[in-house]
Protein backbone atom coordinates (compact mmCIF):
# COMPACT_ATOMS: atom_id res chain seq x y z
CA UNK A 1 0.00 0.00 0.00
CA UNK A 2 1.27 3.25 -0.62
CA UNK A 3 -0.15 6.85 -1.07
CA UNK A 4 -1.03 7.47 -4.24
CA UNK A 5 -2.48 10.99 -4.34
CA UNK A 6 -3.55 14.21 -2.37
CA UNK A 7 -6.40 16.59 -2.97
CA UNK A 8 -6.52 19.95 -1.24
CA UNK A 9 -8.81 22.55 -1.57
CA UNK A 10 -9.57 25.12 1.15
CA UNK A 11 -7.04 23.56 3.35
CA UNK A 12 -4.81 25.73 4.85
CA UNK A 13 -2.65 27.47 2.21
CA UNK A 14 -4.57 25.79 -0.83
CA UNK A 15 -7.27 27.69 -1.70
CA UNK A 16 -6.80 26.67 -5.24
CA UNK A 17 -7.72 22.81 -5.54
CA UNK A 18 -4.06 21.30 -5.34
CA UNK A 19 -3.48 17.56 -6.81
CA UNK A 20 -0.48 16.20 -5.77
CA UNK A 21 0.77 12.43 -6.94
CA UNK A 22 3.15 10.37 -5.31
CA UNK A 23 5.27 7.46 -6.97
CA UNK A 24 5.82 4.41 -4.35
CA UNK A 25 9.75 4.73 -3.11
CA UNK A 26 10.50 7.54 -1.61
CA UNK A 27 9.26 11.01 -2.47
CA UNK A 28 10.06 15.08 -1.23
CA UNK A 29 8.05 17.86 -1.36
CA UNK A 30 10.80 21.40 -0.77
CA UNK A 31 9.71 24.43 -0.91
CA UNK A 32 10.51 27.84 1.04
CA UNK A 33 9.99 27.97 4.56
CA UNK A 34 5.90 28.83 4.66
CA UNK A 35 4.95 27.69 1.57
CA UNK A 36 2.82 24.89 2.45
CA UNK A 37 5.40 21.96 3.12
CA UNK A 38 3.94 21.09 6.79
CA UNK A 39 0.48 22.06 5.73
CA UNK A 40 0.17 18.55 3.40
CA UNK A 41 1.24 16.10 6.16
CA UNK A 42 -1.56 17.94 8.42
CA UNK A 43 -3.94 17.56 5.69
CA UNK A 44 -2.66 13.62 5.69
CA UNK A 45 -3.17 13.80 9.64
CA UNK A 46 -6.68 15.69 9.12
CA UNK A 47 -8.12 13.65 6.43
CA UNK A 48 -7.57 10.05 8.74
CA UNK A 49 -9.81 11.61 11.32
CA UNK A 50 -7.51 13.74 13.59
CA UNK A 51 -9.37 15.88 15.93
CA UNK A 52 -6.77 17.59 17.93
CA UNK A 53 -6.71 21.19 16.75
CA UNK A 54 -3.09 21.41 18.52
CA UNK A 55 -1.64 18.24 16.34
CA UNK A 56 -2.89 20.39 13.08
CA UNK A 57 -1.00 23.34 14.45
CA UNK A 58 -4.05 25.59 14.86
CA UNK A 59 -5.85 27.73 17.60
CA UNK A 60 -9.71 26.59 16.24
CA UNK A 61 -11.75 24.40 14.51
CA UNK A 62 -12.02 26.86 11.88
CA UNK A 63 -7.58 27.07 11.22
CA UNK A 64 -8.55 24.26 8.78
CA UNK A 65 -10.25 26.10 5.96
CA UNK A 66 -8.18 29.06 3.85
CA UNK A 67 -8.54 32.14 5.56
CA UNK A 68 -8.21 34.47 3.02
CA UNK A 69 -5.42 36.49 1.76
CA UNK A 70 -4.37 40.06 0.57
CA UNK A 71 -6.19 38.91 -3.10
CA UNK A 72 -8.33 36.64 -2.07
CA UNK A 73 -11.72 36.11 0.22
CA UNK A 74 -11.87 33.36 2.74
CA UNK A 75 -13.08 30.11 2.30
CA UNK A 76 -16.07 28.63 3.74
CA UNK A 77 -15.25 24.79 3.05
CA UNK A 78 -11.84 22.89 3.08
CA UNK A 79 -11.89 19.52 1.43
CA UNK A 80 -8.91 17.02 1.66
CA UNK A 81 -8.94 13.52 -0.34
CA UNK A 82 -6.50 11.31 -0.45
CA UNK A 83 -5.68 8.19 -2.40
CA UNK A 84 -4.64 4.94 -1.55
CA UNK A 85 -2.47 1.89 -3.46
CA UNK A 86 -4.69 -1.17 -1.87
CA UNK A 87 -3.62 -3.96 -4.67
CA UNK A 88 -2.07 -5.74 -1.54
CA UNK A 89 -5.25 -5.46 0.16
CA UNK A 90 -3.45 -4.26 3.23
CA UNK A 91 -6.63 -2.30 3.89
CA UNK A 92 -9.61 -4.93 4.56
CA UNK A 93 -11.30 -3.95 1.11
CA UNK A 94 -12.47 -5.25 -1.97
CA UNK A 95 -11.00 -2.32 -3.74
CA UNK A 96 -7.28 -2.15 -4.93
CA UNK A 97 -7.59 1.90 -4.67
CA UNK A 98 -9.23 3.35 -1.52
CA UNK A 99 -9.65 7.09 -1.58
CA UNK A 100 -11.10 8.76 1.99
CA UNK A 101 -12.65 12.26 1.63
CA UNK A 102 -13.34 14.88 4.62
CA UNK A 103 -15.10 17.68 4.31
CA UNK A 104 -15.40 20.47 7.05
CA UNK A 105 -17.69 24.01 7.18
CA UNK A 106 -17.13 26.86 8.93
CA UNK A 107 -19.83 25.81 11.40
CA UNK A 108 -17.44 23.03 12.64
CA UNK A 109 -18.91 19.53 11.17
CA UNK A 110 -16.74 17.42 9.52
CA UNK A 111 -18.18 14.68 6.88
CA UNK A 112 -16.32 11.53 5.71
CA UNK A 113 -16.49 9.61 2.64
CA UNK A 114 -15.05 6.37 1.59
CA UNK A 115 -14.57 5.71 -1.87
CA UNK A 116 -17.20 8.72 -2.38
CA UNK A 117 -19.92 7.25 0.26
CA UNK A 118 -20.54 9.04 3.23
CA UNK A 119 -19.50 6.95 6.33
CA UNK A 120 -18.65 7.78 9.96
CA UNK A 121 -15.48 8.86 11.54
CA UNK A 122 -15.14 5.89 13.37
CA UNK A 123 -15.12 3.77 9.76
CA UNK A 124 -11.89 5.70 9.25
CA UNK A 125 -10.63 4.87 12.69
CA UNK A 126 -11.28 1.48 12.40
CA UNK A 127 -9.67 0.73 8.68
CA UNK A 128 -7.03 2.16 9.75
CA UNK A 129 -6.31 0.69 13.00
CA UNK A 130 -3.52 -1.83 13.51
CA UNK A 131 -2.27 -1.17 9.92
CA UNK A 132 0.39 1.72 11.67
CA UNK A 133 -1.29 4.11 9.22
CA UNK A 134 -4.12 6.42 11.23
CA UNK A 135 -4.18 9.08 13.10
CA UNK A 136 -1.77 7.96 15.90
CA UNK A 137 0.35 5.24 13.79
CA UNK A 138 4.00 5.89 13.42
CA UNK A 139 3.69 6.58 9.67
CA UNK A 140 3.59 10.20 10.41
CA UNK A 141 6.77 11.23 12.55
CA UNK A 142 7.05 14.90 13.68
CA UNK A 143 10.28 15.68 14.85
CA UNK A 144 9.43 15.96 18.93
CA UNK A 145 7.51 12.31 18.59
CA UNK A 146 11.28 10.88 18.47
CA UNK A 147 12.21 12.42 21.52
CA UNK A 148 8.68 11.32 23.07
CA UNK A 149 9.33 7.94 22.40
CA UNK A 150 12.77 8.30 24.17
CA UNK A 151 11.50 9.88 26.92
CA UNK A 152 8.00 7.50 27.40
CA UNK A 153 7.49 5.36 30.41
CA UNK A 154 7.59 2.03 29.78
CA UNK A 155 3.90 1.27 30.01
CA UNK A 156 3.36 4.17 27.02
CA UNK A 157 6.24 2.82 25.36
CA UNK A 158 4.33 -0.76 25.66
CA UNK A 159 1.08 1.35 23.86
CA UNK A 160 3.43 2.15 20.97
CA UNK A 161 4.17 -1.41 20.61
CA UNK A 162 0.93 -2.79 21.00
CA UNK A 163 -0.35 -1.03 18.36
CA UNK A 164 2.49 -1.44 16.21
CA UNK A 165 2.25 -5.09 16.57
CA UNK A 166 -1.62 -5.01 15.52
CA UNK A 167 -3.12 -5.90 18.79
CA UNK A 168 -4.76 -2.76 19.96
CA UNK A 169 -7.61 -3.37 17.61
CA UNK A 170 -8.94 -6.10 19.83
CA UNK A 171 -8.15 -4.15 23.10
CA UNK A 172 -10.43 -1.46 21.78
CA UNK A 173 -13.08 -3.69 20.71
CA UNK A 174 -13.11 -5.52 24.09
CA UNK A 175 -13.22 -2.31 25.79
CA UNK A 176 -16.82 -1.78 24.14
CA UNK A 177 -18.01 -4.84 24.53
CA UNK A 178 -17.17 -4.90 27.98
CA UNK A 179 -19.31 -1.30 27.84
CA UNK A 180 -22.44 -2.60 26.20
P1 LIG B 1 8.83 25.56 6.90
O1 LIG B 1 9.85 25.27 5.85
O2 LIG B 1 9.11 26.82 7.64
O3 LIG B 1 8.53 24.38 7.79
P2 LIG B 1 6.34 24.98 5.46
O4 LIG B 1 6.54 24.86 3.98
O5 LIG B 1 6.20 23.72 6.22
O6 LIG B 1 7.47 25.93 6.08
P3 LIG B 1 3.68 25.52 6.37
O7 LIG B 1 3.83 25.56 7.85
O8 LIG B 1 3.11 24.30 5.74
O9 LIG B 1 5.05 25.90 5.68
O10 LIG B 1 2.77 26.74 5.88
C1 LIG B 1 2.62 27.88 6.62
C2 LIG B 1 1.79 28.86 5.82
O11 LIG B 1 0.43 28.39 5.72
C3 LIG B 1 1.78 30.20 6.49
O12 LIG B 1 2.08 31.19 5.53
C4 LIG B 1 0.34 30.37 6.94
O13 LIG B 1 -0.12 31.69 6.85
C5 LIG B 1 -0.40 29.50 5.93
N1 LIG B 1 -1.67 29.05 6.51
C6 LIG B 1 -1.87 28.22 7.56
N2 LIG B 1 -3.18 28.09 7.83
C7 LIG B 1 -3.83 28.85 6.92
C8 LIG B 1 -5.20 29.16 6.67
N3 LIG B 1 -6.18 28.65 7.41
N4 LIG B 1 -5.48 29.99 5.66
C9 LIG B 1 -4.51 30.54 4.90
N5 LIG B 1 -3.20 30.29 5.08
C10 LIG B 1 -2.86 29.47 6.08
MG1 LIG C 1 7.22 22.95 7.88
Amino acid sequence: MYLKKIELHGFKSFADRTEIEFEPGINAIVGPNGSGKSNITDAIRWVLGEQSIKTLRGSKLEDVIFAGSQKRKPMGMAEVSIVLDNSDYLLPLEYSEVCITRRTFRSGESEFYLNKLPCRLKDIQELFMDTGIGKDGYSIISQGEVDEFLMARPEERRLIFEETAGIMKYKVRKKEAERK
